[in-house]
């Protein structure tokens, strides 16, 4: 009853066997015809060699690296043909997608990841940001435009809340008695936001999944990579910064060169809180970790010249994690070092909660609106096996954007803001649970503790400097 989306001819070589690697593999065995003996997994942990041998699936048990990634890839690739999937950490996707482009072969990742080291032996903060990060790939694309598809940061967010971004201007407009015709590109899309009055853009999660056994001390837990959100979070908190922000933070800093969409503060992100709204809990702090769709949202609705623009929006994380992931951040943040053991929570032990993702737009006629999907676990487990909800909204967008990518073979690199977002949600919606749009008349002045004194603009609510907890 599934969906076959299309042959792949040539080999499918998945790097990296974690959370989203193991969830990837069924889907992608489930959708597109392939032929089984050329589907490989590139990961250098030995645990996964059992699972990979009892499934039938090849494992190269070799880390990629600087040094070797064209001879391992090249190997695997002999004619040109074929997707390299990208779901590790450690490997840098600008190297391997210029390199699967002059191969000719496809390739997706899920975030713009460095190197090994990078992001801890990085010195200048700028450099570790996602600002950065993200614009030595839109400089690749600038001078080597067109070619061979590569998908740039389609997971989750980064990724779907791209789709869910439009779909939510589509239903503010609708809502508003506008008439609705779907914008067909960038400057049309920009246009759209700017009519509707929309001032900025909430990537506004909570993670409610749990299990029943207390976090032990010293381990840090959470629904996803350890490793990526430890990185992550000790980057500089960062967000894509509005026409409408009358106010600037102390530790601000903005860019010089580039698409100038993007500021980042002198802290990292992990400890950063801000003041959100999930349709779950209502009101909540999340924290500001740093993302590329923070930038890439700001930078693909901008209205005008880039370095003075008309108009552009806000666009930040406002991330509340698992509650273990809460306290596994407490601890590590108070006690200065890094839990030395590492626990994904795993679809089985989980027994309650969702992960509710989605885009709060605000500063509209009708205040706020928050679009997105609100999966649960136990849902999850029916749809796809080897993943929680969190690891099901990453993979499912991995589908949408390979099977865009085999439909538009030839659109170079692209960003999931780039994509036809109706085309990949029409592919991943099977998987998102209940995707539901929700107003709400929350706005980042009320319910505040009001017992001390606040740097607060009471005369303009979604001022990001309202936003920013003190
Ligand atoms: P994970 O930590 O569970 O797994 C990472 C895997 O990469 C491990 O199996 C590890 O052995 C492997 N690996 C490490 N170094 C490698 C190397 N040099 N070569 C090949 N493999 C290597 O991580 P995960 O939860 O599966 O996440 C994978 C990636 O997806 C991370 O970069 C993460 O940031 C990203 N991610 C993106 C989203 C999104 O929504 N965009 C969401 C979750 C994760």
């Amino acid at each position: 009853s599934h969906p076959v989306y299309g042959r792949i001819d040539g080999p499918i070589v998945i790097i990296g066997f974690g959370s989203i690697g193991k969830g990837t593999l069924p889907l992608i065995q489930r959708h597109f015809d392939h032929d089984s003996d050329k589907l490989v997994v590139i990961d250098p942990n030995p645990d996964t060699h059992l699972f990979l041998s009892q499934h039938n699936v090849r494992h190269e048990q070799i880390a990629i690296t600087l040094e070797n990634y064209k001879d391992v890839l090249g190997r695997q690739f002999p004619d040109g043909k074929g997707f390299c999937v990208n779901l590790s950490v450690d490997t840098s996707s600008l190297d391997l997608m210029k390199f699967c482009r002059e191969l000719g072969v496809l390739y997706i990742d899920t975030v713009v990841e460095p190197w090994a080291g990078y992001y801890f032996d990085t010195e200048d903060n700028a450099e570790r940001t996602n600002y950065a990060l993200r614009q030595k790939v839109r400089d690749e694309k600038a001078a080597n435009p067109g070619g061979t598809t590569a998908v740039s940061c389609c997971g989750a967010n980064p990724g779907m809340v791209s789709w869910f971004v439009k779909e939510a201007l589509l239903t503010l407009a609708q809502d508003t008695g506008r008439e609705v015709t779907a914008p067909t590109d960038k400057a049309g899309w920009a246009a759209m936001m700017q009519e509707l009055g929309v001032k900025g853009v909430h990537i506004a999660e909570r993670d409610t999944q749990a299990r029943r056994q207390p976090r032990p001390r010293g381990t840090f837990v959470n629904t996803w990579s350890v490793e990526g959100f430890i990185a992550e979070g000790f980057q500089p908190a960062e967000l894509g910064w509005g026409t409408h922000e009358t106010w600037f933070p102390e530790n601000g800093h903005r860019p010089t060169t580039g698409c100038m969409a993007g500021i980042w503060l002198d802290r990292p992100g992990a400890i950063t809180r801000v003041h959100s709204w999930c349709p779950t809990p209502g009101p909540q702090f999340g924290f500001l970790v740093t993302h590329n769709e923070a930038i890439s949202i700001s930078d693909y609705y901008t209205v005008g010249d880039p370095a003075n623009p008309d108009f552009r929006p806000t666009c930040h994380y406002a991330y509340h994690p698992s509650d273990d992931a809460v306290l596994s951040l407490h601890e590590m943040f108070g006690s200065g070092r890094q839990q030395t053991d590492f626990e994904i929570l795993d679809v089985d032990e989980i027994v309650e909660g969702i992960d509710e993702l989605g885009v709060l737009l605000y500063g509209h006629e009708k205040n706020a609106l928050w679009y997105g999907s609100r999966l649960s676990n136990a849902e999850t487990r029916k749809l796809a096996p080897y993943q929680n909800a969190t690891g099901m909204q990453v993979t499912s967008a991995v589908l949408a954007g390979m099977v865009w990518a085999m439909e538009n073979p030839q659109a170079g690199i692209v960003e999931t803001d780039e994509m036809d977002h109706a085309r990949c949600l029409e592919v991943q919606r099977p998987y998102l649970g209940p995707v539901e749009a929700h107003y709400t008349d929350w706005t980042p002045l009320k319910d505040r503790w009001e017992h001390f004194p606040e740097d607060i603009d009471e005369t303009d609510p979604w001022q990001f400097r309202n936003v920013l907890a003190t």
